[in-house]
């Protein structure tokens, strides 16, 4: 078969068999895919021989590049061992290697004793050297895995409400969370979920939450400013715990930004506020670093800009570099002490998935948190993050470019009908998905959310690359809007 015939066949095949992910299939079969054949550092490359740079870092999850030699390497040298047996009863070296090395990155924002992992100087095989009790309760200490994003947030609101039956409290059964927030497509995290385009048509399927203002300062619903409104959105937060908190188990929180929401950033402090809130309140705080963790905002967590530890921390995408689907929700002493007794007692977590810490997977993570401090991703992207805000200013003055957010690597480019008034494009116009089709004729691809186009490069992505990045997007951004 040639090459072209072989092209046609696979393309015939996906359309007769494939169910793509948020994606509406009538369409789908109506125009060529891309058919992605390789990938190489911040590119990827369609069989027909074309590349693209990974404008999204194949959804928000490639840390160091594709193909990377250490990452690679790590996995087939852990598949000539074995590639998987259960936690369930067993265990193995990469899942507790792994499960120490992340608690150490915890804890090192938590003690406030570092900015950047990667400058402290330790040996991956000392053990932490810190017995339980030395330890305050409220740290970050116990890993819990499971495969994906969604997964790790079901996971941490079922210990979040388990959690106060085991400390006698009934009525904690609903979780608070925000407008805009996005933590998964599982039913659980649906229901904590505030994208009506994507939930509502589940709502009947989904579990009570009280949903607190999102801070979208550019949409502020009730027309404040920051810093004059003095984080008004805290406020609206508190009266919803004060009313609530009996029935209120836990907060759930992107923190810094809200991703799928459309890359909305939140001004400084608010998370913070967020965790005295909780802490006030005596309510659970979980962070979803799902999107935001590994680097994404130029610090190994969001949480460490503001200097905030949550009690249950989620994490997944950038966890193995982008290789291998990995999860984990990381716990405090106090939530997992909480769960010890006699078998009797049913005071067990009931929980666990069929990968649940599979060796490659962790053998892929373990090699990517190497490579941070190996190659000094976190520094290095420093500079990259300042070109990446000064070229994306050039968009500013774009007649339909209503704001450019920017955290670290994670820019959302809200584009809008009128930038005077702030009109929305109506969802049918398909201005962002316009935005994105042009991109992919000129070498790029992205993917909008509505009508936020959606730049997540690959942290390792090179000055020029970006540069390129960016004069790509707004060349697509100008020829679709005008
Ligand atoms: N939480 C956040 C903040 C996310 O952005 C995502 C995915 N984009 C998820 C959870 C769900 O992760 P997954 O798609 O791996 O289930």
């Amino acid at each position: 078969m040639n090459i072209q015939s072989y092209i046609k066949h696979i393309e015939q095949l996906d359309k007769q068999y494939l169910w793509h992910p948020f994606t509406q299939m009538k369409e789908w079969t109506e125009g060529p895919p891309v058919i992605i054949a390789e990938g190489r550092g911040s590119f990827l490359k369609d069989i027909s021989g074309k590349w693209y740079i990974d404008g999204v870092s194949s959804l928000w999850v490639t840390v160091h590049g594709h193909r990377k030699k250490e990452i690679d390497d790590a996995i087939k040298k852990q598949v000539d061992k074995i590639s998987h047996s259960t936690l369930l009863g067993l265990t193995h070296p990469p899942a507790v290697l792994l499960a120490e090395k992340l608690v150490r990155i915890v804890q090192n924002f938590e003690g406030k004793k570092l900015r950047r992992w990667e400058d402290k100087k330790f040996s991956t095989s000392q053990p932490l050297n810190l017995s339980t009790s030395q330890l305050p309760d409220s740290k970050l200490r116990r890993v819990f895995y499971s495969d994906n994003g969604s997964t790790a947030v079901e996971i941490a609101l079922k210990m979040a409400f388990q959690y106060w039956r085991h400390k006698g409290v009934k009525g904690k059964k609903t979780f608070l969370t925000l407008n805009n927030a996005y933590h998964g497509d599982t039913v659980g995290a649906v229901s904590v979920g505030g994208i009506d385009l994507f939930h509502s048509i589940f709502s009947p399927l989904l579990f009570k939450t009280f949903k607190a203002p999102s801070p979208y300062c550019y949409r502020c619903g009730p027309g404040k400013k920051y810093p004059s409104c003095r984080l008004f959105c805290l406020h609206e937060m508190e009266k919803i715990m004060k009313e609530h908190l009996k029935e209120i188990a836990a907060l759930i929180i992107e923190p810094l930004v809200q991703g799928a929401g459309g890359m909305i950033v939140s001004p400084p402090g608010y998370l913070k506020g967020v965790r005295k809130l909780c802490s006030k309140y005596g309510i659970l705080m979980i962070a979803d670093e799902v999107a935001t963790g590994f680097g994404r905002t130029g610090r190994m967590f969001a949480c460490e800009h503001e200097d905030v530890s949550p009690d249950i921390l989620c994490l997944a995408k950038g966890i193995t570099g982008g290789c291998l689907p990995l999860a984990a929700t990381v716990t405090s002493e106090e939530v997992y002490s909480a769960f010890l007794g006699e078998y009797k007692d049913l005071k067990t977590f009931f929980h666990g998935h069929t990968y649940t810490g599979n060796q490659l997977a962790c053998a892929a993570a373990l090699a990517n948190l190497d490579l941070f401090k190996k190659e000094k991703t976190l520094n290095r992207m420093q500079k990259k993050i300042d070109l990446l805000k000064k070229e994306l200013e050039k968009m500013n003055s774009f007649s339909h470019v209503g704001e450019i957010r920017q955290r670290g690597f994670m820019v959302g480019i809200e584009l809008v009908k009128n930038k005077k008034t702030k009109e929305p494009y109506p969802l049918e116009e398909k201005t962002g998905w316009k935005v994105c089709c042009r991109a992919k004729e000129k070498g790029l691809l992205i993917r909008p959310l509505g009508s936020v186009v959606v730049l997540m490069p690959p942290l390792s992505i090179s000055h020029q690359e970006l540069k390129n990045l960016v004069r790509l997007t707004a060349e697509a951004v100008k020829e679709v809007t005008g």
